[in-house]
């Protein structure tokens, strides 16, 4: 029997969401009760819900310790746009604004208050608190990212370990720990460092199922792959490099090829790279290319690719990395490119340490990460098992899964290579071997006089790419060694003399060519694409007039939903998952329009299908549309039509630039003075038709989004008619 049988009631009217994630609804239930709770959830999983919405529903003040300011920020926005009073006190703040803030929370109207570690049990706070507790009461505390208080984690905090003083001091106030870390180590840690009493223990499935997992082999055309992946995909995506070098040069290469990627590491000033992140995160940029400097505390839940083109150190990091990805459980894609020299690389720098107890461990991590590029199973079921959870694999969303490598027969070959190996006397890294096998002439074999060997030229019908395929196969599988002292030098052991005798089979898994995209685009999918782009664009503009990220406001997959479902009333839009009651007020009327036009547009086109396709926008306003026209042909002005008919000025204004577009009888001067039309139209003829935040870039603070939108409509409406597009 549910305990709280009304719970999906409050989700959906304070959040928009129809359903609890798995997890969810326990969760807060137990927090309901006031128990301490360990919460282990992946990434994306919806941990922020599991203490948000008990904050709202229990009398008090639910105090969050989050290590991260733009964490904070982040959280409060998408809070205040769901109408919920949640506020944040951090070093970026001056002593006016703690203060008025500080005052906020004493009367009791804040829900939810976010703190950084060392203000919360800071001298001149507990005070505060304690008067708190007293007049208002304290409902909770979460403490975000717990994993910070161990020094087994990958990301301790010293601050986070003085926490544990809060269960002295308010023995009766409940402890909500939550992390997406899974070790049990972590685990123990969190609940010995923070006091937790009989905690309630929730530990989540750490399968994203959403996110297709593929390894590729990294070579010279990676970058080509890349730009692919870039461009079938229409929404953000995070690049990691190794090294600032490599970030700034890839950076470069995609803007060169037209794309909007922003660099973002350690060499870069602070300002810039918070700069480059804010970008990011409103879609001002698309692709973020970053060392992994970059990512703890980015929430933004609609990035649908992350590429690691350089190996990762371990599989955890891998697994925290590539899951920033489809945070909002939409296909998304984590590709890796791997290549033997990175392994290199990496061995290198171990070798280079000097504990021989964190070379042990750092080896093996490094092997645990080259056995998830180079395997052949599914790559959950390797992933998982990392964590200790079995998964029984065929996920159906990883390259193993969907295109299984066929295994060859390639014991022929592998004698071919190993017989070169030992003719050439063990000396000789992989890349002088596959010259010989494959023939070469060039000076050092001749010198060598490796011409003359039995085995010169007995691989010519193999490329240097299969060659080196099989060599990294047999490395892999123990058929051969290298040495270790930065030549590679191909060595042989008993299998290999296996091998050679033929009293030892090799197969190997022959990769083949793979391209596929994540939705295949027929007609019905390509025309919802339509729609969700303009969906995207208004959007984009409500978000930049909040100076809020555009995820805020609707996720994508809220969007894709109203590309579908095409509601035709705010009711009908009203259920739709991801709309509230306060979004559904705020934005409802606007989404509603633009949907309408959309569809009316459509039956035009589809009346008009054999006239000039331009007479589309010279008729048909929509309905709403009309009364706005009438209205403004009245001569009331957009305020008062705008307070008439019970909606935004954005909205009316939105409504007269579609009608300029098409053409109606609307007075651009009575709208925007004229000085101010030449100077946007000047930048129009400039830039071209783009969205209206780089226009307003471009021109400055005197000039408003709706002035630019009229002009941009009137300016198109001309373009068209003089057949530019
Ligand atoms: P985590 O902190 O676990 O990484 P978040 O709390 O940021 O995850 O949640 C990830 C995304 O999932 C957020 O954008 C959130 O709004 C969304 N989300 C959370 N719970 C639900 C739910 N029950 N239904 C739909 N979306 C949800
Ligand atoms: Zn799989």
């Amino acid at each position: 029997m549910l305990q709280y049988p009304e719970l999906e009631k409050y989700l959906k009217y304070h959040f928009g969401y129809d359903h609890f994630r798995p997890g969810q609804r326990q969760i807060i239930e137990d927090a309901l009760q006031n128990r301490d709770l360990m919460v282990i959830m992946p990434t994306g999983g919806g941990k922020s819900l599991c203490f948000q919405l008990p904050a709202l529903l229990k009398p008090g003040l639910t105090v969050v310790v989050s290590p991260l300011i733009a964490l904070m920020q982040d959280q409060v926005e998408a809070l205040r746009t769901n109408n919920i009073s949640a506020t944040f006190l951090n070093s970026s703040l001056n002593s006016y604004q703690v203060r008025s803030r500080e005052e906020a929370i004493m009367t009791g109207k804040v829900k939810l208050l976010y703190v950084a570690p060392e203000r919360l049990i800071s001298d001149r706070f507990l005070p505060l608190l304690d008067v708190v507790k007293e007049k208002i009461g304290l409902a909770n505390f979460a403490i975000d990212e717990a994993h910070c208080v161990s020094e087994w984690g990958h990301d301790f905090r010293p601050e986070y370990r003085q926490l544990r003083l809060l269960k002295k001091r308010y023995p009766h106030v409940s402890t909500i720990a939550l992390t997406a870390t899974a070790t049990d180590r972590v685990k123990a840690d969190i609940i010995e460092q923070l006091g937790l009493q009989q905690p309630s223990i929730h530990l989540a499935s750490f399968n994203r199922q959403n996110l297709y997992y593929e390894v590729r082999p990294k070579s010279k055309r990676s970058y080509a792959e890349i730009l692919e992946i870039v461009r079938e995909n229409e929404g953000s995506g995070i690049i990691y490099c190794l090294t600032r070098k490599k970030v700034d040069e890839l950076t470069f290469k995609l803007q060169k090829d037209k794309v909007a990627a922003l660099s973002y590491h350690a060499g870069l000033s602070d300002k810039e790279r918070a700069g480059n992140q804010t970008k990011f995160i409103r879609d001002d940029a698309r692709v973020m290319v970053a060392t992994i400097a970059f990512g703890m505390g980015i929430n933004k839940p609609d990035v649908r690719f992350v590429i690691h083109s350089d190996l990762p150190r371990n599989l955890e990091s891998y697994y925290q990395e590539s899951g920033r990805a489809g945070r909002d459980s939409e296909p998304s894609r984590c590709t890796l490119f791997f290549s033997f020299g990175d392994v290199k690389t990496i061995e290198w720098s171990i070798n280079q340490k000097t504990d021989p107890q964190e070379q042990l461990i750092a080896k093996q991590q490094l092997r645990q990460v080259i056995d998830y590029a180079e395997g052949t199973d599914c790559r959950r079921t390797i992933q998982l098992g990392y964590f200790g959870e079995r998964f029984p694999g065929n996920c159906g969303n990883c390259d193993n899964c969907r295109y299984p490598k066929p295994v060859q027969d390639w014991t022929i070959e592998a004698m071919k290579f190993l017989s070169c190996v030992a003719r050439c006397k063990e000396r000789y890294g992989m890349t002088y071997i596959i010259d010989v096998l494959r023939g070469g002439k060039n000076q050092k074999i001749l010198l060598n006089k490796h011409d003359q060997l039995s085995t010169h030229g007995i691989g010519k019908d193999k490329t240097v790419d299969e060659w080196r395929m099989l060599g990294r196969s047999l490395l892999h599988q123990g058929l051969l060694e290298q040495t270790n002292d930065g030549y590679s030098v191909l060595k042989l052991n008993p299998l290999s003399w296996e091998v050679m005798r033929k009293q030892r089979s090799v197969s190997i898994a022959v990769p083949m060519v793979q391209k596929l995209s994540l939705e295949d685009g027929h007609g019905k999918a390509a025309e919802v694409e339509v729609l969700v782009q303009k969906l995207r664009a208004l959007r984009k503009q409500l978000a930049d007039e909040q100076a809020v990220p555009p995820y805020v406001i609707f996720h994508d997959s809220t969007l894709k939903l109203m590309a579908q479902v095409q509601p035709k009333t705010l009711d009908e839009f009203g259920e739709l998952s991801g709309v509230g009651s306060y979004k559904l007020e705020q934005y409802g009327d606007q989404f509603l329009t633009e949907i309408q036009a959309y569809c009316q547009e459509k039956v035009v086109q589809l009346q008009t299908n054999n006239q000039s396709s331009d007479s589309a926008f010279d008729h048909y306003p929509s309905d709403t549309e009309s009364s706005t026209l009438e209205l403004y042909q009245q001569g009331f002005s957009i305020r008062e039509i705008a307070e008439q008919r019970n909606v935004r000025t954005s909205t009316i204004v939105r409504h007269l630039s579609d009608l300029i577009e098409k053409n109606k009888q609307v007075d651009l001067n009575q709208l925007v003075p004229l000085e101010h039309q030449k100077k946007i139209w000047q930048v129009l003829e400039v830039l071209g038709d783009i969205s209206l935040t780089p226009i307003r870039e471009h021109l400055g603070q005197d000039y408003t989004f709706d002035e630019i939108r009229l002009v941009r409509a009137r300016w198109r409406k001309e373009k068209r008619k003089a057949g530019q597009f």
